[in-house]
């Protein structure tokens, strides 16, 4: 299920503990894994340190990454969409009270797992976008639409959108995700998807502008009872630009730097990863041969810890100590 994990990545010590405890593991993604409580409502997701660029598991890991997108979730469901129907059921220690008992007070999993409602996902990639960029980007140039919407004529890499607007896709068990036609999504599931999605991400993206960030897209997931699942609002599902560099690159009608793995997808993309087929095995076999630099990571694992403090007005460590 999902994508294919290289062996050295999947193996590490939390992973050795869970093995050796026995936990049922159903399912594996790109970077979470999901495990089954004993309470058979619930699920246990752990968030690894994977990194995946061009739907592939790249053989390396960002170390801490996991846990920066466990204490972002946590704090956009705590702190600030406290209105919003979540699945958020337990963080920090607290989800002790539902792991078996050789699993409870192990730090590590504190700071990565979460216990969550276990919901009938709909298997849509709820997209939104102030700016316009990436996949959006690509699709504006063909015909200015995206996903059945036209846009005003004249936009850059970059531009903000007249208002935000909802881009669905498919989501793909293994491959790229299509983009859906916005209308028929609404169509099929009710306005409450569109709804809920731009109302989500207005109250996130307002309080990253507090922050001088601006939220140009950002990827959620819901049950199909409209409950907001998944991660929230991270680096990996979002692409977060510093106010000032946005403003400055506009003027050249180009895009900012964003606070997520760009660093690693520029890489990627110099050694044609793009390029390839997530479910081609040589393809995947190439990929995971790949040596990815020191000083490519490093600076990774920074603008991870840059944009987690900026949010949240502090460091991972601080915030953690009161995630216990
Ligand atoms: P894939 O599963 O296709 O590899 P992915 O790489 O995005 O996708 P991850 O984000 O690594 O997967 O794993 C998280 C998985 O857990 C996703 O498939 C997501 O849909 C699912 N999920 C998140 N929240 C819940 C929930 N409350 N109940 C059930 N499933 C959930
Ligand atoms: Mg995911």
């Amino acid at each position: 299920m999902g994508a294919t994990i290289p062996f050295a990545v999947a193996t590490t010590s939390f992973h050795k503990r869970i093995e050796r405890a026995a936990l049922p593991r159903i399912h594996q993604g790109k970077v979470r894994d999901t495990y089954i409580l004993p309470d058979p409502n619930l699920l246990f997701v752990l968030a690894t340190d994977r990194v995946s660029i061009f739907d592939f598991v790249l053989p390396t890991i960002i170390p801490l990454k996991g846990e920066v997108l466990t204490a972002l979730t946590v704090f956009w469901l705590r702190d600030v969409l406290d209105d919003v129907r979540h699945h958020l059921i337990a963080y920090g220690k607290d989800i002790d009270d539902y792991l078996l008992a050789r699993l409870r007070g192990d730090k590590e999993l504190h700071n990565r797992g979460l216990v969550v409602r276990k919901l009938a996902m709909l298997p849509i990639e709820c997209i939104v976008r102030n700016n316009l960029t990436g996949s959006g980007w690509k699709s504006y140039q063909k015909d200015k639409t995206v996903c059945g919407i036209t846009l005003p004529p004249d936009l850059h890499d970059g531009s903000q959108l007249p208002a935000p607007i909802f881009t669905p896709t498919t989501k793909a068990e293994t491959g790229h995700d299509e983009p859906l036609d916005a209308e028929d999504v609404v169509r099929e599931n009710g306005t409450w998807i569109r709804e809920q999605s731009l109302a989500i991400f207005n109250e996130v993206a307002s309080y990253a502008r507090t922050k001088g960030l601006i939220l140009a897209d950002t990827k959620f997931e819901f049950g199909k009872d409209g409950t907001l699942a998944d991660e929230v609002a991270t680096p990996d599902s979002s692409r977060y630009w510093d106010l000032k560099e946005w403003e400055r690159a506009c003027e050249k009608r180009e895009t900012p730097p964003s606070y997520d793995k760009e660093i690693v997808r520029t890489w990627g993309k110099q050694h044609g990863v793009d390029k390839l087929d997530p479910t081609n095995t040589n393809d995947l076999n190439a990929v995971a041969s790949l040596q990815i630099p020191q000083d490519v990571l490093d600076k990774t694992v920074d603008r991870y810890h840059e944009v987690f403090r900026r949010i949240t007005g502090e460091s991972l460590k601080e915030f953690q100590l009161h995630m216990e």
